[in-house]
């Protein structure tokens, strides 16, 4: 493989954190979440054949070695998974993409419509620091959202909606925060990693994002142009009942709690996620 080059989205360190930075858990079997400053990212094994383990997401800029060591004391030094799974590519998705893979010579996946942002062909829209909400959006202008190019390391999932190397797991398309945004979703016993289409904690609000304070979300508010999309994606993944999900931000959650604010998320996504003024609100409703 050639050596992979960055861009702003993986090479400048980012010095915001969260009190579970760090910290991993498994929340159903095979399914790890390990928080890294304030996104989480999911090592998750293949249950069905034993088959050694798949990635999903990056973390943020700068992060491989930390990555690389919390999958070492899970699964014994020297392990490469098999693949790595994008949700999106957002900076705080793909961070430690670059490192890893001049680490691990892995195929990585995304959706069709992610490809122009990792294949260096189309930058994501700027993050909006106007939006309603916090410090975190007031800062986001700091938020790179330049293209990396991954070249030909990078692959579109397979169009009948299988994980490559994960075969108990699907992927479902839930645009709105990005065009090519994936989730994924285990039928056998409902596990849910949703990426951004909807979060566990108030993404815009410093404090809220330093303590991690619980509270069901729609997308990061700076960084989501189309928001009819988003509240659709929402809808679809309601529609899945699941019983446990780990978010791009915020804690993993399960059981009733996930039920009733889930359900409620999908009702009320007009109050709880579309923000009141901001850069991207109401843009694609005046297009229509
Ligand atoms: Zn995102
Ligand atoms: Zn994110």
């Amino acid at each position: 493989m050639d050596h992979l080059e960055g861009s702003a989205s993986t090479n400048k360190y980012i010095p915001v954190s969260s009190v579970t930075s760090g910290e991993g858990k498994e929340v159903a079997p095979g399914l790890y979440c390990y928080t890294n400053q304030i996104v989480n990212l999911c090592f998750v094994e293949d249950q069905k054949n034993k088959n050694g383990w798949v990635l999903v997401d990056a973390g943020m800029p700068d992060c491989a070695e930390k990555i690389i060591a919390e999958a070492e004391v899970r699964f014994g030094k020297e392990t490469v998974p098999k693949a790595i799974i994008l949700t999106h590519a957002h900076f705080d998705h793909i961070g430690g993409i670059i490192g890893l893979l001049n680490r691990w010579n892995v195929p990585v996946y995304a959706h069709s419509l992610e490809l122009p942002y990792v294949t260096g062909k189309k930058d994501y829209p700027k993050p909006d620091p106007s939006v309603e909400g916090g410090m975190v959006a007031r800062m986001s202008f700091l938020f790179p959202n330049e293209a990396i190019n991954l070249d030909k390391q990078v692959h579109a999932l397979p169009e009948d909606g299988s994980v490559p190397e994960l075969p108990e797991w699907r992927w479902v398309h839930t645009p709105g925060h990005t065009e090519g945004h994936i989730s994924l979703f285990r039928e056998a016993d409902r596990a849910l990693i949703a990426g951004d289409a909807f979060i566990t904690v108030k993404q815009e609000d410093l404090y809220s994002v330093i303590t991690q304070h619980l509270e069901i979300s729609g997308p990061p508010r700076y960084f989501t142009p189309d928001w009819m999309e988003a509240w659709k994606s929402v809808k679809k993944l309601h529609s899945l009942k699941p019983h446990t999900a780990v978010t791009g931000h915020g804690r993993p959650v399960s059981g009733e709690w996930l039920d009733e604010n889930l359900s409620k998320l999908a009702r009320e996504f007009d109050r709880i996620a579309i923000p009141d003024y901001g850069k991207y609100v109401g843009r694609n409703q005046l297009e229509q």
